[in-house]
């Protein structure tokens, strides 16, 4: 039984239309698999007809942790049809983040659930977990990437009020810049982002010398058509040490699981194996994590990588196989991939990548 697994009906309305990649559906699918194991969710309480005395407004006072007022009430009033504001500034005109009617409370929505995992983690929880959260592009003010939000930033932020040193792990294909940029000469929060590079890839940050004044920013780029062997081993062989180094007494995990070769938007060739062996490292650290959810656009990959890694986190053995009738439903017969052959791809420009860092960053992290 997973405890402290915060979800909101509401996140489901995060949907920027059928043409759109992210779909709700991801997210519903990883909820009715992760029923099956016994999970029930936690509802924060957005919305009126959710709890018509509480229409979600204690929430919104947490967004200005790290969002500019004038900002968030350019959502609310997008998000009612009033176009208060040129929403091409705020980042929210046509394209890849185009505001929608009822946008406000669904981006509450999962935003109140990240705030509910990081307060009670804060408060002595070992870990808590916010699926539909990991929005980490959105700028303080200006929305970007799909998100409008940036939970994972506020989680930071309230872990910050019981912990002197935080890191933000973010194991997503694209670069988490919106945290990274948050938090980039703070001393207390440590980012640590591994992805693809730059060059082939959104948001085109990410790069090996953004490491923060404090040397708090650490990026792992990695090439495009990059294998699962070769971004696991650039993973362990930094960011374990990275976060040890400076000393992080809690951790922001951002489970994104576009990682995967099967992803329609990345180009990285992790299998569900590869990226899980990441997640169990981050476990054995035995800190407090609050676990989020992040990118993922393969229906038949990312709810067996979200399920999979929240049974992980909470310490819940399960059997590869998936339960047969969601298996024959969706074509997803086990939680991991099979083996598969050509690997090693991608090594030389991983192993330059390690070397620098471990060189030059990585000294200087925790002075
Ligand atoms: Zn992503």
């Amino acid at each position: 039984m997973l405890s402290n697994f915060f979800h909101s009906n509401y996140i489901s309305m995060y949907d920027f239309g059928p043409q759109h990649p992210l779909k709700p559906v991801r997210l519903a699918r990883t909820m009715e698999l992760l029923n099956r194991y016994g999970v029930e969710s936690v509802d924060p309480g957005i919305g009126s007809d959710v709890n018509e005395f509480d229409p979600g407004l204690r929430f919104e006072k947490e967004l200005l942790r790290v969002h500019d007022a004038e900002y968030v009430e350019v959502v609310k009033a997008l998000s009612l049809g009033q176009v208060t504001a040129d929403p091409y500034q705020y980042g929210l005109a046509k394209g890849d983040t185009p505001h929608f009617r009822g946008m406000f409370d669904a981006a509450l929505a999962y935003t109140a659930c990240t705030v509910e995992a990081a307060k009670r983690v804060a408060a002595g929880a070992p870990i808590a977990f916010a699926i539909g959260g990991g929005l980490h592009h959105a700028h303080r003010n200006r929305a970007s990437g799909f998100c409008v939000f940036n939970d994972a930033s506020v989680a930071c932020d309230i872990l910050l009020e019981k912990f002197d040193r935080v890191a933000y792990v973010d194991i997503d294909v694209h670069h988490g810049d919106g945290v990274q940029w948050m938090f980039f000469d703070d001393p207390r929060v440590l980012t640590c982002s591994i992805h693809e590079e730059g060059r082939t890839l959104f948001p085109g940050t990410g790069g090996l010398h953004e490491t923060g004044a404090a040397h708090t920013s650490l990026n792992v780029p990695i090439q495009a058509r990059t294998t699962g062997d070769v971004w696991l081993s650039a993973f362990l062989r930094t960011i374990p040490l990275a976060v040890e180094k400076f000393g992080a007494q809690a951790i922001v995990l951002q489970l994104g699981t576009d990682t995967h070769e099967a992803d329609p938007l990345g180009h990285v060739r992790c299998r569900q194996q590869d990226w899980l062996a990441a997640v169990r490292e981050v476990a054995s650290w035995k800190l407090p994590i609050v676990a989020v959810g992040g990118g993922g656009y393969n229906l038949t990959t990312v709810p067996r990588m979200w399920a999979s890694a929240c049974l992980t986190l909470g310490g819940q053995e399960f059997d590869d196989r998936i339960p047969k009738d969601l298996a024959d439903k969706w074509n997803m017969p086990t939680f991991s991939d099979a083996p598969s052959e050509t690997r090693e791809i991608g090594k030389e420009y991983a192993d330059g990548v390690v070397d620098w860092l471990l060189e030059n960053h990585v000294p200087q992290i925790g002075r």
